[in-house]
């Protein structure tokens, strides 16, 4: 598939919960979502595009969920496609937030209403409002528990090594995520209390690139992770901390751990609350996950697009710039947790089952 190719549905394979087929049949004067979701590697796309096609179907809705693969192109076209079919509305989480944005573009000229669903869509005009968590808070708490664990706060001085490592180059949240990271960590290395030995450190913000992991994948990520312990850490040299940016990477560092045999866990953050990480976080492997609860991520979206539907101005009182205009964003807040709170936050507020939870 080329770059901005459409591809007829049909040849969309492999989608779960592709239902498009039910577009149009039940007349034209039917409201028709689209929601295109990245990929279903990581539970949470898929808890997400479910619970956003159940709220949006109970409002009336006709409703279209797909899932890209990972794949930039068949995110492009799933979008057109979507488009031509009529849909009034399109939901996207998209998989490159520029490459993205000439699909987009073609939806809006349609007369599609354009919403960014957790990640922006950058370079465009073509969108009309973004919901998402508040992306910098994120990486804070991810350093902040770093901070807090190593007793930087109560003047340990170290120096104890961290390595660090964020999320894909192509998406705009991971470049919030480190900075916000960075800005509680930075202070730290400038002044010689934290080291890396692998030495990659971002120097400036625009750098956080350098140490993105492609679509914040688990086994790149564990890749990643098996280099540096097998480059640094090999001597018996401890490693204090790993930001791993999201859960995927989290788990990918467990195991690159697990793998070097080592007697102890570094303090391992991550992001998603993903039922593996969390019985990680219940063993004693990963420290810590920036829970996002998707089920208020989906309702917000979901009353955003029926404010909308009945002509009413949505509420959202924050803005993203996306470089070419500010976005009307509406940003919840994540919340931090560790084996102390993976009771109350996750399991008694239904995220997750007990059982699920290794508890
Ligand atoms: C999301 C994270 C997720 C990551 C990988 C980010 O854009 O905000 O929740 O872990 O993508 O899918």
């Amino acid at each position: 598939v080329v770059a901005g190719m459409v591809v007829p549905l049909a040849a969309c394979g492999g989608t779960r919960g592709d239902d498009a087929s039910k577009n149009g049949s039940s007349g034209s004067s039917k409201v028709s979502v689209g929601i295109s979701m990245p990929e279903q590697q990581l539970e949470r796309w898929q808890i997400d595009g479910d619970n956003l096609k159940k709220k949006l179907e109970e409002y009336g809705y006709e409703v279209t969920l797909q899932f890209a693969d990972g794949k930039t192109d068949l995110q492009s076209s799933q979008i057109q496609n979507m488009a031509n079919q009529g849909a009034n509305y399109i939901v996207v989480a998209s998989i490159d937030g520029t490459a993205t944005g000439a699909a987009v573009e073609q939806a809006a000229a349609n007369g599609a209403k354009i919403i960014a669903y957790d990640r922006l869509i950058m370079n465009t005009d073509a969108v009309d409002y973004y919901t998402t968590f508040s992306l910098d808070e994120v990486g804070k708490m991810q350093g902040r528990y770093i901070v807090d664990k190593l007793g930087l706060e109560d003047g340990k001085k170290g120096p104890f090594n961290v390595e660090l490592m964020s999320g894909s180059p192509t998406d705009n949240n991971a470049k919030y995520y480190y900075q916000g990271s960075w800005s509680v960590l930075g202070t730290y290395f400038d002044s010689g209390v934290l080291k890396s030995k692998s030495g990659k450190i971002p120097t400036s913000q625009d750098e956080w690139q350098s140490i993105g992991i492609d679509n914040w994948d688990r086994q790149k990520g564990q890749a990643e992770m098996e280099n540096r312990i097998n480059s640094f850490y090999n001597d018996g040299t401890k490693l204090d901390a790993v930001l791993a940016p999201n859960d995927a990477i989290a788990l990918g560092t467990v195991n690159a751990v697990e793998g070097a045999g080592w007697s102890y866990f570094p303090i391992i953050t991550g992001q998603d609350a993903e039922k593996a990480n969390v019985q990680a976080i219940v063993q004693g492997k990963q420290a810590m996950t920036v829970y996002k609860d998707t089920r208020e991520l989906a309702k917000t979206t979901a009353e955003l697009i029926k404010d909308m539907v009945d002509g009413k101005k949505p509420e959202a009182k924050d803005t993203f710039n996306n470089g070419n205009k500010d976005v009307p964003s509406v940003l919840l807040k994540p919340i931090s947790v560790d084996k102390s709170n993976v009771k109350k936050e996750l399991v008694d507020s239904g995220y997750i089952s007990a059982a699920d939870a290794g508890l």
